[in-house]
């Protein structure tokens, strides 16, 4: 986003934590929007060996509890370069605004436990 993006944007959800709990096994876990796009309702339990869906809360959890937790996953708008390797359905959904994720590339934790 530069300073000639004058179109009026929606709130931005970039920076945002939502929570993934998986019914099937009950692991619950953090992620994070590092861009703008459309992250989706289900997507795959963090657990090893689970296999199942994890269903979204819609950015419906506390903010200021997950200040401090690092997400297991980041979603993000792959580059050109990242789009390479990708199949086709992947890139229909990057094409319809859709994010992808991966494990965090940085901190996303806003206060640190320095003493
Ligand atoms: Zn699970």
């Amino acid at each position: 986003m530069g300073v000639s993006d004058t179109k009026i944007s929606e709130p931005t959800l970039v920076g945002k934590k939502n929570i993934y709990i998986c019914p099937s096994c009950g692991h619950g876990f953090v992620t994070v929007d590092k861009d703008d796009g459309t992250t989706p309702f289900m997507t795959d339990c963090q657990r090893p060996g689970c296999g199942k869906a994890a269903h979204s809360l819609f950015y419906r959890c506390p903010q200021d509890m997950l200040a401090d937790v690092q997400p297991a996953l980041e979603w993000y708008r792959p580059t050109v370069l990242e789009l390479g390797d990708k199949p086709p359905h992947v890139l229909d959904h990057i094409a319809k605004g859709g994010l992808l994720h991966r494990p965090p590339t940085k901190s996303y934790v806003a206060r640190r436990m320095r003493t």
